[in-house]
């Protein structure tokens, strides 16, 4: 983990948030290529998901939302960890993390009885700090969507099964952050709200629980270190009649990275019930209103990111060197092209150089360096997972020609510029 947190800051993936006071603790920046990388990831989750099906709408909802919200989601009165702290050295554990224990693990001393807190962030809308303006920061995007259920049916006219997908971020106050962006107090969620007739739920759970397996593989996770984990009985959240987690095989150990989950007609019920509006659906062939189930593929988009980046990283000897790669997927890989001058004190060269990385910019991510030697430059992009590095060199003057190196075979072609364009499309393709 250190090696991939170590590359996360070298190569500007993702830097400590507010680094020049010191850091905010938990807190995290996207650089300019873990930017790149999380938009990726996003772009390709909506696209399998949104544009590439006929089923599911997209939405992006606020994140302050009406208090009713989240009495009727269950927020107010059940979303709390139970809490212990050390009296001597003050650190605070998770009570379920401590199983049991009446003394602190890290030294010792004696611990306070478990204290419930809920995991909402609060804020005041408006100047007035008094109770009928406080409100909370979304502590999941799913609310955002079953409140928007009736706009869409009225809007869209969909039959069922169909849903809604949204990507946003998402606050708790979180009493353990850690592991580098896999537990933090801000975060980004993905999730869709899939409604279904009661009587298909079952086997739509199940159709979701491999759907979304697959999607991470597809992106070219390591099939060994994903798996699935059915939730039991008595883990499953109080709206749930089931649930599957999507683990990855972190460098600490099998943790979450999504979860699908039956969650029943609770939130659509619920909803009707606070807001006084009729949640349900007709069904024009039954002639029947009745409550759907929802279907919900939940997933985090950090964590999702910081699972790729592990699964990615790889050190490979070369001659007596080791290379550091990130054999990202083509589809993810932050930077597709970079293009380099042989000879940095060779103006023709580098106008040439930069000609072709400006052109390629039009299609592609694409970087210009000339700021090493050209062992130098690669290792750098071999370090962003960039799928193909560009020489030109004296002989491109002459014959319109550049070296391309491939990024995991680090086998080189040598390609006319003209084909640049059609030979970067085929490899994206
Ligand atoms: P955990 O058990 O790890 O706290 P959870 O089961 O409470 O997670 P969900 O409520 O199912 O999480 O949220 C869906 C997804 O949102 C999770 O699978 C995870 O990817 C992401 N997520 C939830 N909490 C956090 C967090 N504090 N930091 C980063 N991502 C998170």
């Amino acid at each position: 983990m250190d090696k991939v947190v170590s590359l996360c800051k070298r190569r500007g993936f993702i830097f400590q948030g507010s680094d020049i006071y010191g850091g905010l603790s938990n807190t995290w920046d996207y650089g300019p290529f873990g930017v790149e990388l999380k938009n990726n990831l996003k772009r390709a989750w909506w696209k399998s998901l949104v544009y590439e099906r006929n089923d599911i709408f997209g939405m992006d909802t606020a994140i302050l939302m009406h208090p009713k919200v989240w009495e009727a989601s269950g927020h107010v009165d059940n979303f709390f960890d139970l809490k212990s702290d050390c009296k001597s050295c003050k650190k605070r554990f998770k009570a379920e993390d401590l199983k049991g224990k009446k003394f602190c693990p890290e030294c010792g001393g004696e611990l306070t009885e478990a204290r419930a807190f809920n995991l909402m962030f609060k804020t005041y809308q408006g100047p007035i700090e008094d109770a009928a303006n406080l409100i909370y920061l979304r502590p999941e995007t799913a609310q955002g969507m079953f409140v928007n259920f009736l706009n869409i049916l009225d809007t869209k006219h969909p039959k069922l099964p169909f849903g809604i997908a949204q990507i946003g971020k998402s606050f708790r106050n979180e009493i353990t952050p850690g592991n580098f962006t896999f537990r933090t107090r801000e975060f980004e969620q993905m999730e869709i709200e899939y409604f279904v007739n009661p009587a298909e739920a079952d086997k739509i759970y199940e159709y979701w629980v491999d759907a979304r397996f697959d999607w991470y593989l597809g992106l070219g996770m390591k099939a060994d270190n994903l798996r699935k984990r059915p939730h039991d009985k008595t883990e499953l959240a109080h709206y749930a009649k089931a649930c599957t987690d999507m683990e990855y095989n972190f460098p600490f150990g099998w943790s979450e990275l999504e979860g699908v989950a039956n969650r029943t007609n609770f939130d659509l019920k619920q909803h009707a019930a606070l807001s006084g509006k009729d949640m349900r659906y007709f069904d024009e062939v039954a002639k029947e209103r009745f409550y759907p189930y929802i279907i919900e593929p939940s997933g985090g988009v950090d964590r999702s990111v910081l699972a790729f980046l592990t699964d990615a990283y790889n050190e490979e000897k070369v001659k007596d060197e080791t290379r550091v790669v990130m054999k990202l997927n083509k589809e993810l890989a932050p930077v597709k092209a970079a293009v380099f001058p042989l000879l940095r004190n060779r103006p023709e060269i580098v106008e040439l150089a930069k000609k072709i990385a400006q052109d390629l910019k039009k299609s592609f991510v694409t970087v210009y360096d000339d700021t090493g030697a050209i062992g130098k430059l690669y290792r750098r992009q071999d370090e962003v997972g960039t799928l193909c590095c560009i020489t030109v060199d004296v002989q491109s003057l002459e014959d319109q020609q550049v070296t391309v190196r491939d990024r995991d075979t680090m086998l080189q072609d040598r390609i006319n510029i003209d084909q640049l364009k059609q030979y970067l499309e085929k490899k994206l393709t």
